[in-house]
């Protein structure tokens, strides 16, 4: 790719938080690349414009986050199966004739992380207890269900939000109470966490595994900290456990191969950065 050097940003509001440029910033030394990755905050005012004319913004693409994914999916030409589904896009590209491109890639994040850091995990696609029902859950259901889960059980605090997603996913999506998740856990092949709980400064997940097969994997998308209680007890009693930050770094794969043209890799080192930066213990 010559020319001059194709620029990307996160975008959201506010996006000041956004580690995006570090992780993208890290891949463009890595490989030596002329491109630049920032940070563009819009606001909810002007957000339906600057996406339904991004051609004039002067970036070859983009990362959507909060509040602005719905509105980017709903300007965009073109949309993956993911975001399709979700109705929500993350990642944002040009195409060669200069239609908007959008993606989802926060289920492919997951699926990376757990195809990196535990091979073969879903070898033998079986059943999954996906704890919480909110943004992240339903990207997590998507990959779940791409990856042919038979069942995806989704335990919510508030039924309804676990319900809505079990309807909109079909029947291989059933929703249940936290009351029912001791039963559950007893026949699961793999253990997600993807509410808030355990998260510093958030309540902990208070959750006994004593009913989980020593063979199920537990992953936690949490990752301040790096090694939530959940992981914790659950490599103490044997299973196998993944954090969340691969999912994180993951998501970002995708946007950078469309907007520089190499399929970047998360190594040790960015995982070390992005810790450092996050000021968490790895
Ligand atoms: P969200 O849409 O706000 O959903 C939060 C979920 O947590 C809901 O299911 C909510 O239950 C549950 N929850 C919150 N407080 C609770 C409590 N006190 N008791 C029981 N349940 C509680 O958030 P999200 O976007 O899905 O993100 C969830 C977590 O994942 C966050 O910690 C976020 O940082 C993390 N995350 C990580 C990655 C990654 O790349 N690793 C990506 C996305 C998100 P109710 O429905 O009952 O309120």
């Amino acid at each position: 790719m010559s020319g001059p050097a194709r620029k990307a940003a996160v975008t959201g509001y506010p996006v000041a938080q956004s580690r995006s440029p570090l992780v993208h910033g890290y891949w463009l030394k890595k490989h030596g690349l002329e491109g630049e990755y920032g940070k563009i905050e819009v606001s909810p005012e002007t957000a339906e414009d600057f996406f339904a004319n991004f051609s004039a913004s002067g970036l070859v693409g983009a990362n959507v986050t909060v509040p602005h994914k719905e509105v980017a999916a709903a300007a965009c030409d073109q949309l993956d199966d993911a975001a399709t589904t979700m109705g929500a896009a993350n990642t944002l590209w040009l195409d060669e004739a200069g239609r908007l491109c959008g993606a989802n890639t926060d289920g492919i994040g997951f699926l990376g992380n757990l195809d990196q850091l535990a091979p073969g995990w879903d070898a033998l696609p079986g059943t999954a207890v996906v704890l919480g029902a909110g943004g992240a859950a339903r990207a997590i259901v998507w990959a779940l269900l791409s990856r042919k889960f038979t069942k995806v059980h989704i335990v919510n605090r508030t039924f309804k939000k676990a319900k809505k997603i079990a309807d909109e996913f079909g029947s291989r999506t059933i929703a249940h109470n936290w009351d029912k998740l001791r039963t559950l856990l007893g026949e699961t092949d793999l253990l997600v966490n993807t509410t808030s709980l355990g998260m510093t400064g958030k309540s902990p997940l208070e959750i006994d595994l004593s009913a989980l097969p020593q063979e199920t994997l537990v992953t936690d998308i949490v990752y301040v900290p790096l090694e939530t209680d959940l992981l914790k007890q659950a490599g103490e009693r044997g299973n196998q456990t993944v954090d969340g930050l691969g999912m994180l770094l993951h998501q970002a794969v995708p946007g950078f191969e469309k907007w520089f043209g190499v399929r970047p890799e998360v190594d040790d080192e960015l995982r070390a950065l992005i810790l450092k930066d996050l000021g968490v213990e790895p």
